[in-house]
């Protein structure tokens, strides 16, 4: 299987990794051609207004929102796949603020319980939070009582960054639900 990594900004390389160990051939996604043979789409934590430009400005945009493309987002590629203030491609029915835990210095790194396991490093750099879920999204990993990640249909969204860690855990799940 062939997995997309948008590689416009940001943890392109860290997230390249986690999937090639996980066995998968990786493909760098710059303009829409770079869509064709992929069986899903990694979209890294960065800045999401300049990723939401440089999406625009490549062409990507359009051919991502018609498309039923598998995403993974990671922080600022949660952020649009959610549902925000700003224009986002609403792949998955939740709320999520941007920059709710404050500014850079607001980083932190906190344990994130899964399912079937008791603990995951998280790491949170400027995050966004999940504000609500709908009916139809399964929430999959939380901070005290608050969900930081969740799944509809075969998208997922991490308001942390997994690629930051040894943990395939959440590359796995996602690459799982893809087969
Ligand atoms: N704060 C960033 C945003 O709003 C996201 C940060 C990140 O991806 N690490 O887009």
């Amino acid at each position: 299987m062939d997995i997309g990594i948008l590689a416009l900004q940001g943890a392109v390389s860290e997230h390249k990794s986690c999937v090639e160990k996980a066995g998968m051939n990786v493909i760098e996604i710059r303009t829409p051609s770079d869509l064709q043979h992929i069986s899903g789409l990694i979209m890294p934590g960065g800045e999401s207004t300049t990723l939401r430009n440089l999406l625009k400005n490549s062409g990507l945009w359009k051919v991502i929102d018609e498309s039923d493309l598998p995403i993974m987002g990671t922080c600022a590629g949660a952020i649009l796949i959610g549902k925000g203030v700003n224009e986002t491609f609403s792949k998955i029915d939740m709320e999520i603020d941007r920059n709710y835990y404050g500014r850079q210095k607001d980083s932190f790194e906190k344990n994130i319980l899964v399912e079937n396991k008791n603990k995951f490093k998280g790491i949170f750099i400027r995050a966004p939070a999940i504000i609500s879920i709908g009916t139809k999204t399964k929430p999959i990993a939380w901070v005290d009582d608050n969900i930081v990640g969740c799944i509809e249909g075969k998208n997922m969204a991490l308001t942390f960054h997994p690629e930051l860690t040894d943990d395939l855990t959440f590359h796995e799940l996602w690459l799982e639900g893809l087969k």
